[in-house]
């Protein structure tokens, strides 16, 4: 009889809306209304914009999106290296994403509004099944 191989260890995501594919590069998901079209960030029972509850279309967002605001924030929790560069990043489709931007300094005069950003992502630490937790940022391109 085979002996059954060791559990492998994985990557796991640090939200349920970033897809880590076995092949091919990780990705955000958002949900599209059937009736409407609008796009939203993760899974959603229900479209805000017209109200329909219909299932909505899963669709793999853009890696490559647009700084919309950001603010370096240099006081936070316990354990959080700062300062670091809270952020909204706009999507081309239509969808803003709450995320850090990596790659640059925290200064302003790094950051534009409205400058090209696209997502990457990083392991920020192992869980206690010994599995990669994987979390996404953006940095300018
Ligand atoms: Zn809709």
């Amino acid at each position: 009889m085979a002996e059954a191989p060791a559990a492998e260890k994985t990557q796991r995501p640090i939200v349920p809306f970033l897809k880590l594919p076995a092949t091919g590069n990780p990705y955000l998901q958002g949900s599209r209304c059937k009736k409407c079209g609008a796009t939203y960030l993760g899974a959603r029972m229900a479209c805000s914009k017209c109200f329909s509850t219909d299932a909505m279309d899963d669709v793999q967002l853009s890696d490559k999106g647009e700084l919309h605001v950001f603010s370096i924030v240099h006081q936070s929790a316990p354990g959080v290296p700062t300062p670091y560069i809270a952020a909204i990043v706009d999507l081309p489709e239509g969808v803003s994403v709450r995320c850090n931007i990596q790659g640059v300094e925290p200064d302003p005069k790094n950051l534009k509004f409205g400058m090209p950003v696209q997502m990457v992502t990083e392991k920020i630490r192992t869980d206690r099944e010994g599995n990669d937790v994987i979390a996404f940022s953006f940095k300018p391109i």
